[in-house]
């Protein structure tokens, strides 16, 4: 039974909301004045609710009840929610003009409600990117309020929250936001912060190439610093924290499915076959980005060989080499027992060599497997960028779960996870004996690993796809679980098989 508390804090919540959508069909004269009090409503329905629901409880994870909530359970208002998220995310990536948005001219409704937050903070009028942007940031900062409050107690969860908040609202939103209005006549890419591939899969691109190259300093400093962030900066981190310093600590998609998308990490599948599913997925996606990458640096150095101090010939020469150096690690490191990942990785690797090797030009067409290079970024851009990360990774939140796009389409989650799998001094290390096989790591485990499996045999967990969230040895009532930091010797320890507290015992 809802009490009167949860209800009106609902109802405010909810005019909140209708509020700013109802500016989609009347015109609003003071718009300052709108859009606080929309804000207003909604900041104070969500803080109530909180209240009603955990102020009076004890310290402690709060998970009473989540499988008879029709909103977390698949149920009639999580496929109201569901179909809401998706028609919006739509909207936002392929028809901005039905919230208003007109690229010739002013814009109105709902995109021109957000123009006075936008002139202060950037200095132009709104976009559909401004109006996501604060929305999806005003929903971290509100959620990561519900999730500190759910969790409240569990220092790794306050930490990691404030960090993903920190990150989004500082690095992803004001700064960019300040940026462009200091520094109007710069090109993108010294406003956007994410600035490291293949996360930011135009990185490399030519109209981005182009601009760093020709931007003096500022222009040279972040293409180096984007260059040291992937290759060097971003390693080493994966190597000694495992890939959550990333993936749990600080990107913006992570932020949002630990925040708004708490209360659906339990719908995750944690069948087999998804399992499989998933690997060969989400290495699919790593090869097509790291094909449309060299393709598009084959095209740049085509097409501007004169701002390059190497040809495509010396390119494409290099990436061979690089790879088949790679093939060979990973081909003699296999004999120490990583068949599994290794020959993911193998195939991932070949895959690409193949690809490469079959770039082609010829009539002034760049190809690859004979299909136009530039075909391949656009399809990228269309399924990969737009369609799998916004409309499947965030509107499909109370289907299929909060880390739909981490777990199967996140090219950087693919990188960071061969990386965490292959040399990372992270894992989780399991007590099997005292665990009780209650599952609640498993439920509760937004990859869709079965952490009890890996328990109930006092084994390691180390998987790439493991974000680091911590929420398995959170919910764990026996304290079986914990994330770890050590040497990478005996990490994978497969053969172990505790009964009782034994550790020593091999089958
Ligand atoms: S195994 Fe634990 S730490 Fe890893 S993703 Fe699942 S719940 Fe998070
Ligand atoms: S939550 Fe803890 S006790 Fe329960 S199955 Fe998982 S590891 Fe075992």
């Amino acid at each position: 039974m809802f009490s009167i508390k949860r209800q009106g804090s609902i109802g405010l919540g909810l005019l909140g909301l209708t509020l700013l959508f109802f500016a989609l069909i009347i015109p609003i004269e003071n718009k300052t004045a709108y859009l606080g009090i929309s804000f207003l409503l909604l900041t104070l329905g969500g803080l109530f609710y909180f209240n009603a629901i955990y102020g009076n409880t004890l310290a402690g994870i709060k998970n009473d009840g989540v499988w008879f909530n029709a909103l977390s359970t698949r149920g009639i208002s999580g496929w109201i929610l569901g179909m809401f998220l998706t028609a919006f995310y739509i909207a936002i990536y392929w028809f901005p003009e039905v919230l208003g948005y007109n690229e010739q001219g002013v814009s109105t409704g709902l995109v021109a409600l957000f123009d006075p937050l936008s002139y202060l903070l950037n200095g132009n009028a709104a976009t559909q990117w401004f109006l996501y942007g604060t929305l999806y940031t005003f929903a971290i900062i509100l959620f990561g309020i519900k999730f500190i409050w759910k969790y409240w107690g569990n220092r790794y969860q306050l930490f990691r929250t404030l960090s993903v908040i920190f990150f989004q609202f500082c690095f992803a939103f004001f700064i960019p936001e300040i940026l462009s209005k200091l520094n109007p006549d710069t090109p993108y890419f010294a406003k956007d912060l994410k600035n490291m591939w293949p996360l930011n899969y135009y990185f490399l691109d030519q109209w981005h190439l182009k601009n760093m190259l020709n931007g003096g300093n500022l222009g040279l400093f972040f293409l180096v610093f984007g260059l040291v962030m992937i290759f060097i900066i971003s390693p080493i981190l994966t190597y000694r924290y495992g890939k959550r310093w990333y993936c749990s600590w600080v990107c913006g998609c992570g932020a949002l499915a630990e925040t708004a998308g708490d209360p659906f990490r339990q719908l995750s599948s944690k069948k087999l076959s998804v399992w499989k599913f998933e690997r060969w997925m989400i290495h699919a996606v790593l090869v097509f980005v790291v094909v449309t990458t060299i393709a598009a640096m084959w095209s740049f150095l085509t097409d501007n060989p004169e701002l390059s101090f190497m040809t495509r010939g010396q390119f494409i020469s290099g990436v061979v080499i690089v790879l088949i150096i790679l093939m060979l690690t990973l081909f003699f490191w296999n004999k120490n027992g990583l068949e599994k990942d290794a020959k993911y990785t193998l195939i991932s690797l070949g895959t690409i060599l193949t690809l490469i090797l079959s770039i082609q030009s010829f009539s002034g067409q760049y190809t690859i497997l004979f299909i136009d290079a530039y075909s391949f970024q656009k399809w990228y851009g269309f399924g990969i960028g737009a369609a799998f990360s916004g409309v499947l990774g965030v509107g499909f939140y109370p289907f299929l779960g909060s880390r739909v796009w981490c777990r199967f389409g996140c090219p950087m989650a693919a990188i960071l996870g061969l990386q965490q799998r292959l040399f990372s001094r992270f894992r989780i290390t399991t007590n099997g004996g005292q665990c009780i096989s209650c599952g609640n790591c498993s439920t509760y485990c937004e990859m869709g690993i079965d952490v009890r499996a890996y328990a109930q045999r006092g084994e390691n967990i180390v998987r790439s796809s493991c974000v680091g969230c911590g929420i398995c040895a959170s919910v764990c009532p026996r304290g079986v679980l914990k994330l770890e930091n050590g040497e990478l010797e005996g990490r994978i320890n497969t053969t172990a098989y505790p009964l009782g507290n034994n550790m020593e015992v091999n089958p």
